[in-house]
């Protein structure tokens, strides 16, 4: 573990940050993420756990049952790169398994689904990254998915959101923090680089709550990413017609800058930042609106975090 000044912080920015990451891990290339949506459901929305999914999922905005067809994968992850050698001069490519859950299905089917989407552009795709639930995962899976980290960089990204089961609760996730901690414990020695998935501001939690999920997470080493995510509403949600019919209180950015600026001196030094923020589709966004690009956001923090002198874990104690 390093502190203040380690080398692990790129130069100003004050915490890991994933760009900044990729470009030192594959030679200054420049690296870009490209979404597959292989007709994956979820347990929480095709009734094994639960219907309409988890409240503040938009169910909709994924494409309804994709024929599973390796043509459509094939096709989705071609023009992907295609866009992201032109748009964004990219040069090496993660494939990301994302939309959904991206190991509910069985052995076979995941293996000729990976298998298929490993074989385009071989030379150029330096990663596969998984979504998934805790809950979703056997040590056949693991196994499989440990298979390619032979070979590439393989992330496995779990839904973590809160690390309160009352929370978990009243969001119908479907699944416990203890689902998390069981499947995190299982795989401490596993070569993937895990990553999970968390979302402040959910009506309930006080700010001491949500600042606990970094010594939450810190307890796990082998825990390598986070992805950051304020609380926001889109349309076609279970949250979204409770929002309409009675708002609560959402983070405005200045609260949200603040909050960050508390909690990343307390998450481990060692832990990549994958996002800071999350924001949906302006079409879908129904709340809060911050007026601002992403890319506007990205600054907003990034700056706020240098001119304040945050630095990710300062305030972390072993
Ligand atoms: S958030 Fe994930 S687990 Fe929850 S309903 Fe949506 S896809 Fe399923």
């Amino acid at each position: 573990m390093s502190f203040m000044g380690s080398p692990d912080h790129p130069p100003g920015k004050g915490y890991n940050n994933y760009g900044v990451y990729l470009r030192g891990r594959f030679g200054g290339r420049r690296v870009f993420k490209v979404i597959v949506d292989a007709g994956f459901t979820c347990p929480n929305r095709d009734g094994s756990k639960g219907y309409g999914g988890c409240t503040y999922c938009n169910v909709d905005s994924f494409t309804p049952e994709l024929p599973r067809s390796l043509a459509a994968i094939r096709a989705q992850i071609e023009q992907g790169i295609i866009r992201a050698r032109e748009n964004y001069h990219a040069e090496k490519f993660i494939i990301y398994f994302q939309p959904n859950t991206n190991t509910y299905a069985p052995l076979a089917t995941l293996r000729t689904l990976f298998d298929e989407a490993l074989t385009i552009c071989p030379n150029d795709v330096v990663g596969l990254a998984v979504g998934t639930r805790p809950d979703c995962l056997d040590p056949a899976k693991i196994a499989l998915l440990e298979s390619y980290a032979k070979h590439l960089m393989v992330d496995l990204e779990m839904g973590m959101e809160s690390i309160h089961d009352a929370t978990l609760l009243k969001l119908r996730r479907g699944c416990t923090h203890r689902d998390l901690v069981a499947i995190l414990n299982q795989l401490e020695h596993s070569p993937l680089n895990l990553c999970v998935h968390t979302v402040f501001g959910f009506p309930g939690e006080t700010r001491e709550m949500m600042l606990a999920y970094a010594h939450e997470i810190n307890r796990f080493p082998q825990l390598k990413f986070v992805k950051l995510h304020h609380l926001h509403i889109v349309a076609g949600s279970i949250m979204a017609v409770h929002y309409q019919r009675q708002p609560f209180k959402l983070f405005e950015l200045a609260e949200y800058t603040d909050f960050l600026c508390e909690f990343l001196p307390l998450l481990r030094p060692d832990i990549v930042v994958q996002r800071l923020f999350g924001i949906s589709d302006w079409n879908l966004l129904v709340a809060p609106n911050w007026g601002l690009k992403k890319v506007r956001i990205q600054t907003h923090l990034d700056q706020a975090i240098k001119r304040r002198g945050i630095i990710q874990g300062s305030r972390f104690s072993p």
